[in-house]
């Protein structure tokens, strides 16, 4: 079974009266219809399509996660070491989309960028 969501829907607002069908009763006072209040309707909406969603859309959800809740990327130094090639100093970038590392020279060299935990641990060595 697919697990899903349940969301509010802003339609259908009027139905056939469920109580009499259409077909005119006391609940619908003779006119066959119901109003849906607020709350009664809502869509169900399979997880793998919200996933799937999330996925596609991912720059504008990280850019309304921002500014719906104030969610910024998370920048760590996480070492300052020395190697055979001088100081570098580690940092990681953590955003919704993912992680990135920089390894930043403390001396005037261009800085490495490494987009796997796998690299980090090659340049580490
Ligand atoms: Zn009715």
């Amino acid at each position: 079974m697919i697990e899903t969501v349940r969301f509010p829907c802003p339609y259908p607002k009027m139905i056939a009266c469920p109580v009499c069908g259409g077909q005119c009763c006391r609940v619908c006072d003779e006119n066959g219809m119901y109003e849906m209040k607020d709350g009664e309707t809502f869509v169900e909406i399979q997880r793998p399509h919200l996933i799937k969603f999330l996925a596609d859309n991912i720059e504008t959800v990280s850019r309304d996660l921002s500014k719906y809740f104030g969610i910024n990327p998370e920048v760590e130094t996480k070492s300052v070491r020395s190697k055979s090639d001088g100081k570098w100093e580690l940092v990681e970038i953590r955003t919704i989309q993912g992680t990135m590392w920089v390894a930043i020279p403390i001396e005037k060299r261009q800085p490495i960028y490494m987009y796997t935990n796998s690299e980090v641990e090659e340049w580490l060595v």
